[in-house]
């Protein structure tokens, strides 16, 4: 059907393809060709990875914590070893820079090692003589076969912040990876299998929609770990609901740093370019609006652009600041941006359609951006563009920016910067998001605390990795127990009362 290489599913511990499966172009956005295809699941694909996944799972949740939480050594240890492998699979697939993928593998590590104590995070609780003679205690126990969906914008992160927990907890997990990127999860799924990981434990199926409503609908799954746009995690938790599951799902956002006259200017400078621009703004938790509070915005405005155009755009392998974007027609839609911006009457200060970039000029590229005066009113505004677009918006105070912060539809992640230690503890008491940085611009929490916005950036209650981690991949227990004691016998058909 093609010479190009095809990246398979994983199920029950093996590659696995069939001769009619549907596929989709897989592009290396800095060369801007397709260099693989990806298998698509349908319904036996989908039913395949779920029963084994099925089949695997008792005997795993059944093991000793000891030997669980020996495979998780060895996988933290193989990850640890060979992560530069990987890296060169996320830059080739996503387009980030190297030391970006390398970045993000290192969090998703971090909840590796995490979950590597989970005996400690699975500790019950007990109570003695809670009446006479009788003991209740709790524990937690796996909650069967579960599915991650994930996005394109951190294929190795974002699946690591879900399968450590739920695997060393006892669970099976499906991963359904974005088609645009899915090569890293089938290397992290060999990495299992030499870490010695039974199979059916770690699966992978590569899909669309369909697989995705396949695994929402699927009576033996038990729960969906969902990260993505708004209107698919929307999406995704309803249906999750309707079909009885348990559903976190994390949305998109557009993410504000405040910035106060009192702030490092040079500091808060490089924040912004680092926030706005890692990743060619393809990041959840990237900076998209600077608010500047008067009469801070020109000097800062100077100083954002004097760095701008330092910036080596180009090829994610030849040590460049910012790579391509993930896909042409993302690219063209980010660029459109621009001139609803112009039409909009904001100012454009750095037009990133110009840029010259070191890599093939076939690649998806567009410059650093920045937009001065964006109307609140303006798409520019109100969308996620999830590109290199940085805006502006001018205020007179501290409370015009928290107003307008908090009159948001998204509460991904915020950050202020300021010397003021009162307007700070007042900002992060004040700011209706779920993630806040004080003078630090991608506040994502580390593995022991949650990730999770609020507000349209996440549906359902219960966050990402972190206690919230263990407590959505279990479920609680609670035993009351009395050992023979023949002073308690007789009949009674009351309710049971403690004494
Ligand atoms: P996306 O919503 O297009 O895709 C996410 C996943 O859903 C993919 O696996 C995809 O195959 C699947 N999907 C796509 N369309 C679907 C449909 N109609 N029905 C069912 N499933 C569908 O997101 P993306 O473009 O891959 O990723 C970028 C988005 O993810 C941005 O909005 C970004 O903010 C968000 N994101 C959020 C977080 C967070 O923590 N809140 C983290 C990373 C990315």
């Amino acid at each position: 059907m093609t010479d190009l290489p095809i990246v398979p599913h994983w199920i029950d511990g093996a590659p696995y393809t069939s001769a009619d499966d549907r596929t989709a172009d897989v592009y290396d956005p800095a060369l801007g060709t397709v260099t693989k295809k990806v298998v698509l699941a349908g319904q036996r694909e989908i039913e395949a990875a779920v029963a084994s996944a099925k089949a695997a799972q008792h005997a795993w949740g059944d093991l000793s914590l000891a030997r669980r939480r020996a495979v998780m050594f060895r996988f933290r240890e193989l990850l640890e070893a060979r992560k530069p492998e990987l890296a060169e699979i996320i830059t080739a697939e996503h387009g980030k820079v190297l030391s970006d993928a390398l970045g993000e593998i290192s969090r998703g590590q971090e909840v590796v090692e995490f979950a590597c104590g989970m005996d400690e995070h699975l500790k019950g609780e007990y109570s003695e003589q809670v009446s006479t003679g009788v003991d209740v205690y709790s524990t937690r126990q796996p909650l069967g076969v579960v599915g991650i969906i994930s996005p394109f914008n951190f294929p190795a992160m974002v699946p690591a912040w879900f399968f450590p927990i739920a695997i060393a907890a006892g669970n099976a997990v499906v991963l359904k990876p974005s088609e645009k990127d899915p090569s890293a999860s089938i290397w992290v799924a060999e990495l299992w299998k030499e870490a010695g990981l039974p199979d059916g434990i770690f699966t992978v199926l590569n899909g669309d929609k369909e697989a995705v409503d396949g695994l929402l609908s699927h009576p033996d799954v038990a729960a969906i770990s969902f990260v993505g746009s708004t209107p698919i995690a929307r999406y995704v938790y309803e249906q999750g609901a309707k079909y009885g599951k348990r559903v976190q799902a994390l949305g998109g956002a557009k993410n504000h740093m405040l910035v106060l006259p009192d702030a490092d200017l040079d500091l808060t400078a490089d924040a912004a370019i680092n926030a706005g621009f890692g990743s060619a703004g393809e990041r959840c938790m990237a900076v998209s609006v600077v608010v500047a509070v008067e009469p801070v915005a020109d000097p800062l405005i100077e100083k954002i652009v004097e760095r701008m155009h330092t910036l080596k755009v180009g090829d994610g392998r030849r040590g460049c600041d910012m790579g391509p974007l993930v896909t042409l027609e993302h690219r063209d839609k980010v660029a459109s941006y621009i001139d609803v911006a112009i039409d909009d009457g904001a100012t454009v200060v750095v037009d990133g359609r110009q840029v010259q970039a070191d890599g093939a000029p076939s690649g998806f590229w567009l410059g650093p951006t920045l937009i001065d005066a964006v109307p609140t009113t303006s798409r520019v505004y109100t969308e996620e563009i999830f590109g290199p677009v940085l805006a502006t918006v001018r205020v007179e105070t501290f409370e015009e920016g928290v107003e307008l912060i908090n009159a948001g539809a998204f509460g991904n992640g915020t950050a202020i910067f300021t010397n003021d230690g009162g307007a700070a503890r007042r900002f992060q008491r004040e700011i209706q998001v779920g993630m806040v940085g004080i003078n630090v611009p991608i506040p994502v929490p580390v593995s022991t605390f949650s990730f999770g916005g609020w507000k349209a950036s996440m549906f359902g209650d219960t966050k990402a990795h972190g206690a919230e981690g263990v407590k959505f991949f279990t479920q609680l227990k609670a035993i009351t127990s009395r050992w023979l004691d023949p002073s308690h016998g007789g009949i009674n058909l009351g309710f049971p009362q403690n004494d």
